[in-house]
């Protein structure tokens, strides 16, 4: 009889041993989540190499993120019994830049051509304006950036827009604009992230004997999460593939959710018509997740319209478990509380940390379960982004607070002299280092002494005296305002606000988002004095031990993963769905949404807990929030709903519509966007009783002998007497 086939391929199902072992000819597999996409991918790349039909560096293999690639590398590793070498596996990205490195010259550039970032961008971007006479105040450069990015997406060099793809903007001048820019970069030996596939594809499409080169040297492509390419991503994959054919994608219609960046689903449908021919298989038994977590993501996302259809059933063994827990919540601030609660509970019976994750909507959220992370003590980390304290503009904002509070806190005061630009260039800052430096004086107050004399021009002079009246200002009106609504003040008057505002790249409304969350927690604190003194403890406590940490991050970077225990919190109307897109109304941009919730519940292996909270405070205002409209769309038999609001209102009952179902409360308070009053109602309210025995992350096990305000002064078991801030502290 024939030899039992390898350990590698015994460990698929027919259908996934169909797609690894059909080889040659473009082949699409079309599933659901979980259902083996990625190991049809790896294994296939593993099969090719061990049947010696390829070389390690006869393979492309196109992966959407480098964590993903790494995971792709090991693997293949593991089943090779070897370290893999030579490989071209990674991202478009990496991808197109090594291939582009190889042929620079062809598009005018060097191979060392330097790949700028976007503030670089930006930069340029504004010079090339400039240049044209453009008026930049009525058409801000970020928009120009947004309309030659989506160029970029789609393939198109300036010379090469077709009438249905023009713009108007700055009266029809886009397009010259745009290859005026891109004659800049050429000249700087640079690129911007868009060119990189740009150039390479332009490259194959013109260049018969590179293309040819291509042919023969991969043999085989693999695409994975296929449903997230745009078009020029799709082009250069179509151009190399054309020799052979041996191209292999593998997505989900279902996880399409990166449209705003340009990807286009039809890749998908235009597959078999670009690739006739092509064998479409389909896998359906996921091993991932329990039958109630696929129950409730099959039924929410049946809402869909416009689907291809996929059956997925439940395949693991140990299919039954738990259904998934809908958790209704009075705040932010309750939630995480019950998520620490639950990941401490799951960490007791065994769960590893690195198997429980926390999948956010909107980056500001993760602000509230890094603190509670913090005051139990668990590790964690942030996926795909800063944590919340590390962020640049929480980090300015944090500069700001400390400059006009602290006189000679001259990191901070660096930090922010120029930020947003008020023209101090290098000259200004090293006459008023100088000058600090011989007088031994701070640097604010040096800057000071500068604006009395005329060492520095009238207009950098002007702006540097006004923010420090400002700073004076702000700093007096602490006492009498309250420190939230100065901190507002501060972000607003000084220009910083309106700095990220007038940015329009795709990161900035998040980056306003963050700053009206810092803003809302500085609220949790008495005095600004406490609320840095908190901080300095949350960077402190910043921990770069290896070992298994609870992950954050947000939906859209937790694509192609999987864990244990999965939280999604936030599911409410404008937050989950987003505003946006409730405000751009379509059905297709509510679509979207829906498929990111599906997203997220398919992460979970075995536990899956979604909660929403009743109110939130934005911009300092409560407000009582509707439960996400995904949370009705939840066929009922599989979740189970639990109460969980264990807090009396802390505001006066007229802030919200206290009492009522939750259901009933139909209609948010519309607040004015963009409105900064915060009121500073202090809701502090965490009492802790002479007596109580309460535990402190650091010092351990102790009593309280006194409290005052959010200090308490707590004898400790083994650490004595010490005076600490109530967050830090629980009752034991
Ligand atoms: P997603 O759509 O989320 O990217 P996917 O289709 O790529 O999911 P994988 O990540 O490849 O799915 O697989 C999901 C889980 O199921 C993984 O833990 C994988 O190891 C496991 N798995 C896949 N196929 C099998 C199988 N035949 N037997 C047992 N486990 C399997
Ligand atoms: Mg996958």
């Amino acid at each position: 009889g024939a030899a039992p086939p390898p350990e590698y391929l015994a460990r698929l199902n027919p259908e996934q041993r169909a797609a690894v072992e059909t080889l040659d000819g473009p082949l699409l597999v079309l599933a659901g989540a979980g259902t083996g996409k990625t190991r049809v991918l790896t294994t296939r790349f593993a099969h090719l190499l061990m049947t010696g039909r390829a070389q390690p560096h006869q393979v492309l293999a196109v992966t959407f993120t480098n964590k993903a690639a790494r995971e792709m590398r090991e693997r293949l590793g593991a089943i090779l019994n070897r370290p893999v070498e030579g490989l071209w596996l990674g991202t478009f990205h990496a991808l197109a830049a090594r291939m582009l490195r190889r042929h620079a010259e062809l598009v005018g550039l060097t191979s060392s051509f330097t790949i700028l970032d976007t503030d670089d961008q930006t930069r340029l971007l504004k010079q090339v304006m400039e240049a044209e006479g453009v008026d930049l105040k009525r058409w801000p450069p970020n928009g120009l950036m947004g309309i030659i990015q989506r160029w970029k997406d789609r393939g198109l060099t300036p010379d090469r827009i077709p009438a249905a793809e023009t713009s108007d903007y700055a009266n029809n001048r886009a397009e010259k604009l745009y290859a005026a820019y891109q004659a800049r970069l050429i000249a700087l030996n640079a690129c911007d992230f868009g060119d990189l596939l740009l150039h390479i594809t332009e490259i194959l499409r013109t260049n018969t004997e590179v293309l040819a080169s291509y042919h023969r040297l991969f043999r085989y492509i693999l695409v994975d999460e296929y449903q997230d390419t745009n078009l020029v991503q799709y082009l250069w994959l179509r151009l190399l593939a054309q020799g052979h054919k041996n191209i292999c994608c593998v997505g989900d219609d279902d996880q399409s959710i990166y449209s705003w960046r340009g990807a286009e689903i039809e890749n998908i449908l235009r597959f078999e018509r670009d690739f006739p021919g092509a064998q479409v298989v389909r896998l359906e038994s996921n091993y991932r997740s329990t039958r109630p977590i696929l129950a409730a993501a099959a039924g929410l996302i049946a809402r869909n319209e416009g689907r291809l259809g996929k059956t997925l059933r439940p395949g693991r063994a140990d299919a039954s478990g738990e259904r998934v827990r809908v958790v209704s919540l009075w705040d932010s601030e309750e939630e995480a509380r019950m998520v620490g609660a639950r990941i401490e509970e799951a960490r007791r019976d065994g769960v590893s940390l690195g198997e429980i994750a926390i999948l956010v909507r909107a980056g500001f959220q993760t602000r509230a379960f890094e603190e509670r992370l913090i005051t139990l003590a668990i590790p964690y980390r942030v996926f795909g982004g800063a944590k919340f304290y590390e962020r640049a503009e929480i980090r300015d904002a944090i500069a700001y607070f400390r400059a006009m509070s602290q006189p000679a806190d001259d990191l901070a005061f660096e930090r922010i002299v120029n930020t947003p630009k008020r023209g101090l260039g290098d000259t200004a800052m090293a006459a008023m280092h100088k000058l600090a430096r011989e007088q031994q004086m701070p640097l604010r107050v040096a800057a000071e002494r500068l604006c009395q004399t005329d060492a520095l021009r009238p207009r950098p002079r002007a702006a540097l005296r006004e923010l420090l009246e400002n700073l004076s200002r702000w700093n007096a009106g602490l006492e009498k305002e309250g420190h939230v609504v100065i901190a507002a003040q501060v972000l607003e008057e000084s220009g910083y606000i309106d700095m990220w505002k007038a940015d329009r790249s795709i990161e900035s409304a998040g980056r306003l988002d963050n700053l009206k969350e810092l803003v809302r927690a500085m609220g949790d604190f008495a005095t600004l004095g406490a609320f840095l003194e908190h901080i300095a403890l949350v960077m402190e406590n910043d921990d770069n031990s290896e070992g298994e940490k609870v992950s954050l991050m947000t939906l859209h970077a937790a694509k192609g993963l999987e864990f244990d225990m999965v939280f999604l919190p936030g599911w409410e109307e404008g937050l989950f769905p987003s505003q946006r897109s409730l405000d751009e109304g379509g059905a297709k941009s509510l679509e979207e949404e829906r498929r990111l919730a599906y997203v997220g519940i398919t992460r979970a292996r075995r536990h899956c807990v979604i909660s929403h909270a009743a109110n939130r405070r934005i911009y300092g205002n409560w407000v009582s929030s509707i439960p996400s409209r995904f949370l009705d769309e939840l066929p009922e038999g599989e979740v189970l709903r639990e109460g969980g609001v264990t807090q009396q209102p802390r505001m006066p009952s007229s802030v919200f519509a206290a009492g009522l179902p939750l259901s009933s409360q139909r209609r948010p308070r519309v607040i004015e966007a963009g409105a900064w009053e915060v009121d500073q109602r202090p809701e502090r309210e965490k009492a802790f009783a002479r007596g109580t025995r309460v535990f402190h992350q650091k010092f351990g096990y102790g009593r309280v002998l006194a409290v005052d305000d959010d200090k308490l002064e707590i004898e400790f078991e083994k650490a004595g007497v010490k005076r600490v801030l109530d967050r830090f502290v629980e009752p034991a």
